[in-house]
């Protein structure tokens, strides 16, 4: 690891829970249900944890029954950054925030009109700014 990630490390170390730090800066996953946005209905913009940026509007939120917050499409199409990854034996998309590169969870094909995406998303990479 180089000194620069190291320092980046520790930089978010102090500024995230350990649950955070695990799930936006070492790209785990949140059990499905867990998280306090999965069956959150109100309005509002859902902001990047760590940076503050905007991914996700609340209008774009729907119910998938995946037990994750789930979006069809982000706030724009500069938001979200997606990366292949073939981890865990399984060949999916990640999604970060385009910004400082926070792990937010996977884009999948499965997802309702008018995109069919599904932006499946850990809450704990999440900040509900409300209306
Ligand atoms: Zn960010």
């Amino acid at each position: 690891m180089s000194n620069d990630q190291k320092k980046n490390e520790e930089y978010w170390r102090q500024r995230l829970t350990d649950e955070e730090f695990n799930i936006c800066r070492k790209k785990g996953t949140e059990l499905a249900f867990s998280g306090e946005y999965c069956h959150e209905k109100a309005a509002g913009t859902y902001l990047c944890r760590c940076c503050g940026e905007p991914m996700f509007h609340s209008m774009n939120k729907y119910d998938s029954g995946s037990g994750w917050a789930s979006f069809y499409q982000p706030v724009n199409s500069g938001a979200v950054t997606e990366y292949s990854d073939a981890s865990h034996g399984m060949d999916r998309t990640e999604t970060t925030c385009a910004n400082c590169g926070s792990h937010l969870g996977h884009v999948f094909k499965d997802g309702p009109k008018p995109t069919g995406l599904r932006y499946c998303t850990n809450s704990a990479s999440l900040r509900l700014k409300k209306e």
